[in-house]
């Protein structure tokens, strides 16, 4: 076992996430992502579903073969051909996981798989001791389990742990539940299941309310020591907890989150810009972390702020996530002293009423135009130094 405060990294950017509209990706992107993931310092990668097509498992197995410092893990259903499946394709790793999943909600069982809640604590438990013959990792995840009834949940929980799994994860599938109410159903299982002292509990959320992130860290709080997330949240329908939120929230207020992880937090960035190249979509400019305007600042207030000391406008530095720079985006909110800071940096150095004038002209076009790039900037002096020139 891990020391008690470190958490394990479990990304599905490549099965959660590729399986969502948009975010199909090809064997040599996958490849190409898996590697950067590794670098980013991942514990487990699940690499994908491979008994859903030959394509899924030949990109699980290529990145078993040639992606190491990271253990590889393959998504299984509680069904022989699927188990055999993943566990053969990540049979190349160093180190592998199967993961196994049924869904312990009454509405999952009734209507999807159709099977009573005595067949299902049958399945789970041969699934697990069948996955086991593949490697002594296996992952068994309740589908819908914030939606389950809490003592067939436990139930299906003391089975599976009984049969061998080594890490629980209890998925919010349909992102459904709120922090105080998921924080419960661990502290639940964590009372109530025998032996559950020896397996890692398991966050899985997503993000239908906004509430991914903030769930996954209220499971962390109660007892979960991993958490499954994807690179730029991406995932079925609202998306799954964005890796690089939690990581930052870790960093940002430790006081709170006095947890340990892998992660190299420089190659956050460059890993959500990897991924928005591979499936031709980035993230919104807003995003925290890794968007666009995550570090860019436009108001005159808070640019004359950020020059001062950027510790007024930023709880973080761009570079502690590897996104270079602060941005101070020159706009109709912005004031003299960044203009005169921007063009000086330019090479235009500017005296008082000089700034004035091109200041006038400056806001002039940001009223007209929403984004002001350097180049307008310079066009903005040409005015003022052709009067210098003929005069
Ligand atoms: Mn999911």
């Amino acid at each position: 076992m891990p020391s008690p405060n470190q958490i394990v990294f479990f990304d599905t950017t490549l099965r959660d996430g590729e399986q969502s509209p948009g975010c199909t990706m090809h064997h040599d992107e996958k490849l190409r992502m898996a590697h950067q993931l590794a670098a980013l310092g991942v514990d487990v990668l699940e690499a994908g579903f491979a008994i859903a097509s030959e394509g899924d498992f030949n990109a699980v197995q290529a990145i078993a073969r040639e992606v190491h410092g990271t253990r590889i893990a393959s998504l299984a259903r509680c069904k022989r051909e699927d188990i055999e499946a993943a566990g053969r394709a990540v049979q190349p790793a160093a180190s592998n996981r199967i993961h196994v999943f049924l869904a312990s909600s009454d509405l999952h069982l009734e209507y999807k798989l159709r099977i009573t809640r005595e067949q299902a604590l049958d399945h789970a438990a041969e699934s697990v001791q069948f996955a086991r013959t593949f490697t002594d990792d296996v992952e068994f995840s309740t589908e819908d389990g914030t939606r389950s009834d809490h003592e067939f949940l436990i139930k299906m929980i003391t089975v599976a742990v009984q049969a061998g799994a080594t890490t629980i994860n209890i998925p919010d599938t349909v992102g459904y539940t709120t922090p105080d109410e998921y924080a419960a159903i661990f502290r639940l299982v964590k009372t109530r299941v025998p032996g559950i002292e020896n397996v890692i509990l398991s966050t899985h959320c997503h993000n239908d309310l906004g509430m991914a992130v903030a769930n996954s860290l209220a499971g962390i709080q109660a007892g979960a020591r991993q958490v499954e997330c994807t690179i730029n949240g991406i995932g079925e329908r609202a998306g799954n907890a964005a890796l690089e939120e939690i990581a930052a929230a870790i960093m940002v207020r430790h006081d709170i989150y006095p947890y340990t992880h892998n992660l190299k937090m420089t190659e956050l960035y460059p890993t959500s810009q990897m991924l928005a190249e591979c499936i031709s979509f980035g993230c919104s400019p807003n995003k925290a972390v890794v968007g666009a305007n995550a570090f860019a600042h436009e108001s005159g207030i808070h640019q004359h702020g950020m020059m001062s000391n950027p510790l007024t406008y930023e709880i973080m530095t761009p570079a502690s996530v590897g996104a270079g720079n602060t941005n101070l985006v020159l706009g109709k909110h912005s004031g003299r002293r960044a203009l005169a800071d921007r063009l000086e940096k330019l090479g235009h150095p500017l005296d008082r009423n000089q700034l004035d004038e091109v200041y006038t002209r400056f806001t002039e076009l940001a009223d007209r135009k929403k984004s002001i790039y350097d180049q307008d900037l310079l066009s903005l002096l040409q005015p003022a130094k052709s009067v210098v020139a003929t005069h």
